[in-house]
């Protein structure tokens, strides 16, 4: 028996994917079609075994659900603030978090929220161009990757975009991929035929970047080669630059993942404006992804439910945005919470250390697999979206949402259902609180 659907296992969101159904199955052989490392072991990891939790937990032990829901209704209501983290889940999960936050108060940050900040600064403070994966595949004719990790975390980024990566006809794109001078970058990049590595040192990357840019202010009609030689052009570099004079649509491709040291803002700010001028004289676009365990789905829920991104607190109606003060690490290492819910349904990625610290209740709502379901107050296991049941999720280019059928019998509740049984409590029950200003 195999199902087939949407992969909810990174931002590309693939549909007509097979993944095998067995829980015996050999890890090579699940989403074989697929040909993809990631959703393999997606679905390995979403094969149930004898170490799941697939009941709620109080202090490790099995509880009843709605004493679980009771306690801790009561607990969070007792809290001064209480910090929503993790926020791995689905459309319908995270607009469940959020009612609920709005009704007992909190702070909302997601665990990849450090690299939805990078590409939201460089929107709000230099604007940028953005396009979309369909318009890239059907209008680019340069396509350039930026970052080592990118195919890591997009593995079949070039399928979508290329036809499994392999130029069908003369019109095909030309494609290229910036990288660092990291080994693992120049052997995996060596492995694509048709797309042309440029490795550089990361040091290397605001001077050719800059040279790109006063090219395309004002391109040397003598000796190219030479114009780029002093920062040690490669000959794919120079192609690059070629292909840029003379392109009539360019896409630039990032994930953001790969800029989160002090100064790549200063890289993807070069980014945008090199694409800035070339619209003067043809079509240029950035396309920053997402999309890793639905952090573009919790931001996007979160903009359109209470008009701010992640990274703010909130109660009721009010928001008080602050991406700078309400970093969940940083929430968590200067004791600015008394509670804490951590959320993780795609994956069994375990909370920060800092997690731990939190003077109150220590909340975890995800994947049954999550080792830290005995090591929290209260855990409530639940479905893996896509997976148990159907959901909604936000694509990684931030525009579309995609609909993941379920691909089995549902082994736990959704996320949305814990915490919609939660705020019932809450109303039902309620509690007074002692509000702290937002
Ligand atoms: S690229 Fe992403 S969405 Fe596509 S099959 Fe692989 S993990 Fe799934």
């Amino acid at each position: 028996m195999r199902a087939c659907g949407v992969c909810p296992f990174c931002g590309l969101l693939c549909s007509g994917i097979s993944f095998g159904s067995l829980p015996d199955l050999p890890r090579q052989s699940v989403a074989d079609q697929a040909d993809c490392e990631r959703a393999s072991r997606g679905w390995w990891l979403s094969q149930p075994n004898s170490s799941w939790h697939l009941k709620p937990l109080r202090h490790g032990r099995v509880v009843a659900a709605d004493v679980a829901i009771g306690e801790t209704a009561q607990q969070i209501a007792d809290s001064r603030r209480t910090l929503f983290c993790g926020l791995g889940t689905d459309v319908a999960g995270m607009r469940k978090i959020i009612d609920y936050a709005q009704a007992v108060g909190g702070i909302l940050d997601h665990l990849y929220s450090d690299a939805l900040q990078t590409n939201l600064s460089l929107m709000q403070h230099a604007g940028w161009v953005a396009t979309t994966l369909s318009e890239i595949r059907f209008r680019a004719d340069v396509i350039v990757l930026v970052g080592d990790s990118l195919l890591d975390r997009f593995p079949r980024l070039l399928d979508l975009l290329t036809d499994r990566g392999e130029p069908k006809s003369k019109n095909a794109p030309k494609l290229f991929w910036l990288g660092t001078d990291d080994l693992q970058f120049r052997m995996q990049a060596m492995l694509l035929p048709h797309v042309q590595p440029i490795s550089l040192k990361k040091s290397d990357w605001f001077a050719a970047l800059t040279s790109l840019l006063l090219q395309a202010d004002s391109p040397q009609t003598g000796d190219l080669d030479s114009a780029v030689a002093h920062w040690g052009g490669s000959e794919s570099f120079i192609s690059l630059t070629r292909s840029l004079l003379s392109a009539h649509y360019t896409a630039w491709i990032w994930s953001a993942a790969d800029f989160l040291s002090d100064g790549d803002d200063l890289i993807l700010d070069l980014l945008a404006r090199l694409v800035a001028k070339r619209n003067e004289t043809s079509r240029a676009a950035v396309l920053p992804l997402s999309g890793s365990n639905g952090d573009t789905t919790a931001q996007q829920v979160c903009t359109w439910k209470t008009g701010f991104p992640l990274r703010q607190a909130i109660r009721q109606h009010s928001s008080d945005y602050q991406p700078h003060r309400f970093r969940a690490t940083d929430v968590l290492k200067q004791g600015d919470c008394d509670a804490a819910i951590y959320v993780s349904s795609f994956e069994p990625i375990e909370p920060p250390e800092e997690f731990w610290g939190v003077s109150g209740v220590k909340i975890v709502v995800g994947h049954p697999a999550l080792k830290c379901a005995t090591r929290a107050d209260y855990f409530f296991p639940s479905g893996i979206p896509g997976v148990d049941h159907e959901s909604h999720l936000f694509r990684g280019d931030g525009v579309t949402i995609i609909s993941a059928d379920r691909k089995r019998d549902s082994l736990a509740p959704p996320v949305a259902e814990w915490f919609g049984q939660l705020l019932k409590q809450h109303r039902n029950a309620a509690f007074s609180q002692s509000y702290p200003q937002v």
